[in-house]
């Protein structure tokens, strides 16, 4: 059990806590469902890109799975060695790719033809050789919320089989570019095995052709998006997601490398915040609290679920009330119509599942200070981002002033 109140008395509100031996349970048991072949754990560090997340990932052996260069530097400093780094995004400017290039990582992941060019362009201006991947659409619905399915055509991300085939070719050709190898990512909170199974299959065959025509890759990168239980969910389970993945590979070579990310943090993260007050407008019942949408954003962008405890002594029976914050915008909720029993002035409210796109999707909308980050482990707590102070947001603005 976690002691809300004993936190928020040291690090106060909102606050963002991370359970990381939670995050260890979690990658411990991904890792050992792939134990039959190679593989490698990329943390996809858009999840939560704390630098003491990823270190605590890099000490698990972990490597990292980054879609911009500043993720990337953010991997490096937490410790992640070059040669676990992916570097994937549809869209990646010049100055990112030499970056990327010039550490060594291992590998890019590009996402067009026009990349592919570019990047060949930018690794012979470097007298180099640069390892790529090449992210193929497989065209697989992955039944999952629209905002967060990647794996259709109707999707910006990847190629389509044809072309990544004569992408493969080029590169193969190319003095500065090593194909190493081949990446699919469909859909983030994947409930569904089939998808992923039918898109590895499709994957795998494309493999196999590059192999008949003596190109051969190193790596098979299934992506991310195992789900995780919000609510109800049906979950994959590891073992069987591992084994239907291993099943499409019969008689290749590769390396396997995943890159979860909300499965391996999201559920250690809890968001916690005061109340304010509750008010009254005609028969609605809302609960005003310190924490907004500026801090954790999903329910307003996807009308995300979250579970939401409160820690009170209240005995009051539980009523439906709509669970906002302070912002501006009649978007800034946490829950509508959410049973909570009656609570008070600086009650807590615990909202849970917010280890993963949470504090990393947050902004300072209405000038609010981003939250303060404490990780847990072995039943210590520690700080491990400051909250926000007034001065840090006018800092890049303040010279300015006339
Ligand atoms: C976002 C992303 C991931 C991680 O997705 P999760 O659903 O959090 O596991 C992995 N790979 C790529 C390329 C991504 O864009």
């Amino acid at each position: 059990m976690i002691d809300f109140k004993k936190l928020v008395s040291e690090y106060k509100t909102p606050l963002y806590i991370y359970d990381l031996d939670y995050m260890s349970s979690q990658y411990t048991e991904l890792k050992d469902a792939f134990k039959a072949r190679k593989s490698i754990l990329c943390y996809a560090v858009k999840a939560n890109s704390n630098l003491s997340v990823i270190r605590h990932f890099a000490k698990l052996g972990s490597g990292a799975d980054c879609v911009s260069i500043g993720e990337v530097h953010r991997a490096f400093l937490a410790g992640i060695p070059a040669y676990k780094i992916i570097f994937s995004g549809v869209g990646k400017t010049d100055d990112e790719i030499r970056q990327a290039i010039e550490k060594d990582i291992l590998y890019i992941n590009v996402e067009s033809e026009a990349e592919l060019s570019r990047v060949e362009i930018i690794a012979k201006d470097l007298d180099t050789t640069c390892r790529i991947s090449i992210r193929v659409n497989p065209n697989i619905d992955p039944q999952t919320h629209p905002y967060i399915s990647t794996g259709l055509h109707d999707n910006k991300f990847g190629v389509d089989l044809g072309t990544a085939k004569r992408m493969y070719i080029k590169a193969n050709n190319s003095q500065n570019l090593n194909p190493v190898g081949i990446h699919f990512h469909i859909g983030s909170q994947l409930t569904e095995l089939k998808p992923i199974y039918e898109s590895a299959e499709i994957v795998a065959d494309l493999v196999r052709s590059l192999q008949n025509l003596k190109i051969q890759l190193k790596f098979f990168d299934v992506g991310g998006g195992l789900g995780i239980k919000y609510k109800d969910e049906n979950l994959i389970d590891t073992y069987e997601y591992a084994q239907a993945i291993l099943a499409t590979l019969k008689g290749l070579d590769l390396t396997v490398i995943c890159e979860p990310g909300r499965f391996l943090t999201a559920n250690a993260g809890y968001f916690v915040s005061k109340v304010l007050y509750e008010k009254q407008n005609g028969e609605k019942k809302f609960l005003v609290i310190d924490g907004a949408m500026n801090d954790l954003l999903r329910p307003a962008l996807y009308s995300a679920y979250h579970k939401i405890e409160a820690v009170t002594d209240s005995k009051s029976d539980v009523r439906a009330v709509d669970i906002v914050g302070p912002v501006c915008e009649s978007g800034d909720f946490f829950a509508k119509d959410y049973p909570l029993p009656e609570l008070s002035h600086n009650d807590l409210v615990v909202v849970h599942s917010a280890g993963a796109y949470g504090f990393g999707m947050g902004s300072n909308y209405n000038t609010r200070g981003r939250s303060a980050e404490v990780a847990l482990e072995n039943g210590e707590a520690r700080l491990i981002r400051k909250r926000e102070t007034f001065d840090d947001l006018i800092a890049l603005e303040k010279e300015f002033l006339d």
